[in-house]
């Protein structure tokens, strides 16, 4: 084996932000000769952010830095505050993701991060089990004003022995019952040799949980040039959540919404625990298109409404919700499945709330008034 050492390659320098930029995360705040740190760092935290004072050898605070995460907040805000010479940071990740970000996006016939619109809902079985059963689901989903027929034709299984998903014909069948109702269709794609059939055959391609960073994955959903559903890893962190959709817009996928789904928790009482701050913070901060799934969140139907309404509350564009003709025989996921009944409940109830519910005001809003304050 050669030892030839691997060139060093210089750590990414903090580049200056330009006025006006949209620099995604500010991370140092350069002080004036005369500025009192003090005073800075309480104009900082007034606007969310989190300073911590950092000091030159002969103890003096010449800068503050910026956790990454604390609120995002633009640039030209902070270079306005006094004491403030110099705003640094890094150049965003995903800027890909960031461009969806607090602008209409169009999926499927839903417009995403539109404030004040009807919320998206997503709703079907948890797998397509017959043609018969998925047409039985597919009049509960339009009977509730769903826009979107939900189903796993190919599913991702803990145990090789459960129940695998009927495969292509599953496909078939979810765009035919669809079309006939006037629904669109999210379904997952498994596998890299099946996404160009499940980008054929539906509207929006899902990618599970277990496989958000899949990057083979990712990277031949892209280049089937189909919109994503991306849930959230059991596991993993907002950024890294970011990135995953980064890699599926980079490869070609036009637009990505964000599913939040539950992360893995110590509690067997509910299946998995809904992070609704990082719905709240996908929305309001980050400004992107996102939806929550209450049934795998929860695990059981008596929490999916509860948890539903409070997602639609702390910001979400709309609910993916599982619902079976007849949950007491479903292959997967019976006991989080909601009968015809109980998804139009479920979805009159959610269209009344969003009605009722005030605009949000964005971060961004907030920043600027404070920002502007004398
Ligand atoms: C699903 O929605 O069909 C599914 C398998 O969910 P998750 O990937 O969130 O477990
Ligand atoms: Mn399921």
């Amino acid at each position: 084996m050669s030892s030839t050492p691997l060139p060093a390659t210089p750590a990414p320098a903090a580049a200056p932000a330009a006025p006006g930029t949209a620099l995604r995360a500010p991370r140092l705040v350069e002080l004036t000769a005369d500025a009192d740190p003090r005073a800075v760092g309480a104009a900082l935290a007034a606007l969310g952010l989190w300073p911590t004072p950092l000091r030159d050898p002969d103890g003096r605070v010449r800068a503050l830095s910026l956790h990454p995460s604390s609120a995002l907040c633009a640039p030209s805000a902070l270079a306005a505050l006094p004491g403030v010479a110099r705003v640094l940071g890094a150049a965003s990740p995903h800027p890909l993701v960031d461009a969806l970000a607090r602008r209409p996006v169009e999926v499927a016939g839903h417009t995403f991060n539109a404030p004040g619109g009807a919320p998206l809902l997503i709703a079907g079985p948890c797998s397509v089990e017959s043609e018969g059963a998925l047409s039985a689901a597919a009049d509960q989903v339009a009977a509730a004003g769903a826009q979107w027929l939900r189903g796993g034709a190919y599913k991702p299984r803990t145990s090789p022995y459960a129940f695998q998903g009927k495969g292509d014909e599953a496909l078939r069948w979810l765009r035919a019952a669809a079309d006939a109702r006037g629904l669109r269709v999210v379904t997952e794609a498994l596998s890299e040799a099946s996404a160009p059939r499940v980008a054929e055959w539906s509207d929006v391609v899902q990618i599970g949980t277990r496989n958000m960073q899949n990057f083979a994955l990712l990277k031949a959903v892209g280049a089937t040039r189909r919109p994503a559903l991306l849930k959230r890893g059991l596991c993993a962190t907002v950024e890294e959540w970011l990135l995953a959709g980064e890699y599926l817009m980079s490869h070609g996928c036009p637009a990505v919404v964000f599913c939040e789904r539950g992360l893995r928790s110590f509690d067997e009482q509910t299946r998995n625990l809904l992070d609704l701050g990082a719905v709240a913070l996908l929305k309001h901060t980050y400004g992107l298109p996102v939806v929550v799934d209450p049934s795998h969140a929860a695990g059981r139907r008596d929490l999916v409404e509860p948890l539903a309404r409070a997602a639609l509350a702390v910001g979400a564009d709309g609910l993916m919700v599982e619902a079976h003709p007849n949950a007491a025989e479903a292959l997967s996921d019976g006991p989080q499945a909601l009968s015809g009944d109980e998804l139009r409940r479920l979805a009159h109830h959610l269209r009344a709330l969003a009605a009722a519910l005030p605009p949000p005001p964005l971060s961004t809003d907030w920043v600027a008034r404070a920002a502007s304050r004398p």
